[in-house]
């Protein structure tokens, strides 16, 4: 090997796509180097499945492409997948006993699209149980640690892509976002994470949470990165996604440099107030000082129906989440209880073992908020304001070009730190989950550390469309600073 094996995992994913492009390195060996990196640090429990000889054979087959003239633009760089997006050489649980063992016979538009770009799959990583959850905790296969701090959350749901890309157990990861799972985790370990406008890529073979809100997205190291990856999984997938937009995709690259001079940053008062913990204020202060010098202007701006995204959220996310979920019969996927006396005892049962908690609890929910009696109380109420929600923003965009704030209230608490208080997750997602409910693109981008070490992210919200000048607001911060370079002593 001519690449020294301990810069490997040191190596952003655009110097590793270089290397294996000059043959510096071969796809075999930068993927045995990370599979034994995974085995190594399988005490964080970010992995679910790695099967070696898979891997092992996807990357043979990319190099040959390397050796032939003939390879994609991630030829060779290994990635790993959120496991909520299905696969056929890997199982696919979505963190549920419901769906142990299970094998798709496809795989996801996202996971085809990136390895048609050459890149070479390491394995599923763990998350929230179908995606339900901010701290990794309602995964079935155990929670996933923080790589700055094992004892505390890597933050959720995709806390298992977070930890590997932070631990440089991978170097970039899948991950998927219905309220802020791309960001808070992204935060919560220190990662740079995107997630573009609902519709921007498919969702074909990601297993359904919330219809209207789940969005593919990529946490990697840095926003050069994210640009890297979004440009071979996005664009449109008419067939197999009807919300796919029709929107080409495009190479998010090319105006990672450009300049900052006069661009408006949107600073909304409802996420500079009473609840941000002192130490994340503190971290997003000093970022908006650099963006400045950069030559932005802040803009004090407006969300006013912030927080009622809460209560709007966990009515919707639920009331899709129901319905979404109610195909986990035992008859067609997964699980199917071994004793039951007949047909309806059959899906009781099957359901009663195969769910954890709190998605037995959103399915309570959503099917009582779409019931006859309280469907215009809650459902139809909480779309209307969904509706104000999505134009405030767009009344703020008038006033500037991205609107900046925190991801999370505080950096990453401990595991057990919210007991069994859904209620405590639930309100820690006040900053994601207006972009989300509004379809639009954010970002969670490395800008320090607060109370213990732990990293703080500032988010970064676009108007629809608009990931290629997110990427470079965050690019530009990213060349003048070194936070998203720094990694946890694991
Ligand atoms: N924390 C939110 C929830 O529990 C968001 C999860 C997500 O984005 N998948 O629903």
């Amino acid at each position: 090997m001519t690449q020294n094996s301990q810069e490997l995992h040191d190596l952003s994913l655009t110097e590793l796509a270089a290397a294996l492009r000059t043959r510096r390195v071969s796809s075999v060996e930068v993927a045995t180097y990370f599979l034994q990196r995974a085995k190594a640090y399988a005490h964080l429990g970010a992995f679910l499945d790695v099967q070696p000889d898979v891997t092992l054979a996807q990357a043979r087959a990319a190099d040959a492409r390397l050796t032939s003239g003939h390879s994609g633009p991630l030829e060779g760089v290994p990635l790993a997948h959120k496991d909520i997006f299905v696969t056929k050489d890997f199982v696919t649980t979505a963190g549920s006993k419901m769906l142990e063992g299970y094998r798709s016979p496809f795989d996801a538009t996202v996971v085809a699209r990136l390895a048609q770009a050459g890149a070479v799959t390491l394995g599923k990583l763990n998350c929230d149980e179908f995606a339900m959850g901010s701290a990794n905790e309602n995964s079935a296969y155990g929670p996933v640690k923080n790589p700055w701090d094992t004892t505390r959350t890597p933050g959720g749901s995709s806390g298992g892509s977070a930890a590997a890309v932070a631990a440089r157990l991978a170097p970039a990861a899948t991950g998927t976002d219905t309220g802020g799972s791309i960001r808070q985790p992204s935060s919560f370990c220190g990662v740079t994470g995107i997630k573009p406008t609902y519709g921007r890529a498919s969702r074909y073979g990601m297993v359904a949470f919330a219809s209207s809100l789940d969005q593919a997205g990529v946490l990697a190291r840095s926003a050069q990165d994210c640009a890297l990856l979004l440009s071979a999984m996005c664009g449109p997938d008419p067939e197999r996604d009807s919300t796919s937009l029709d929107v080409p995709a495009e190479d998010f690259s090319l105006k990672l440099n450009d300049s900052l001079e006069g661009l408006r940053i949107g600073m909304p008062t409802e996420f500079f107030g009473i609840g941000v913990a002192d130490d994340v204020r503190v971290a997003i202060d000093a970022a908006l000082k650099h963006y400045e010098a950069l030559g932005a202007k802040l803009v004090p701006i407006s969300l006013p129906r912030t927080e009622l995204s809460i209560p709007v959220y966990y009515i919707i996310a639920p009331a899709e989440a129901s319905s979404n979920l109610s195909r986990f019969d035992g008859v067609k996927f997964g699980h199917r209880a071994r004793d039951y006396t007949d047909l309806n005892d059959m899906y009781e049962r099957t359901r009663a073992e195969g769910f954890g908690d709190e998605v037995k609890r959103r399915i309570m929910i959503g099917t009582y908020v779409l019931s006859h009696g309280y469907y215009d109380a809650y459902y139809l109420q909480a779309q209307k304001i969904r509706r104000m929600i999505a134009d405030d923003f767009q009344q703020a965009f008038k006033q500037c070009d991205v609107i900046a704030g925190p991801v999370a209230p505080t950096v990453a608490w401990a595991l057990g730190g919210h007991g069994n208080d859904p209620l405590a997750d639930y309100l820690a997602d006040i900053f994601t989950l207006p972009a989300s409910l509004a379809g639009l693109p954010g970002m969670s981008v490395p800008v320090g550390f607060g109370a213990c070490h732990m990293p703080v992210g500032l988010q970064l919200i676009g108007n629809h469309l608009t990931e290629a000048r997110l990427l470079n607001v965050a690019h530009r911060y990213q060349q003048v600073t070194d936070w998203h370079t720094a990694r946890p002593a694991v």
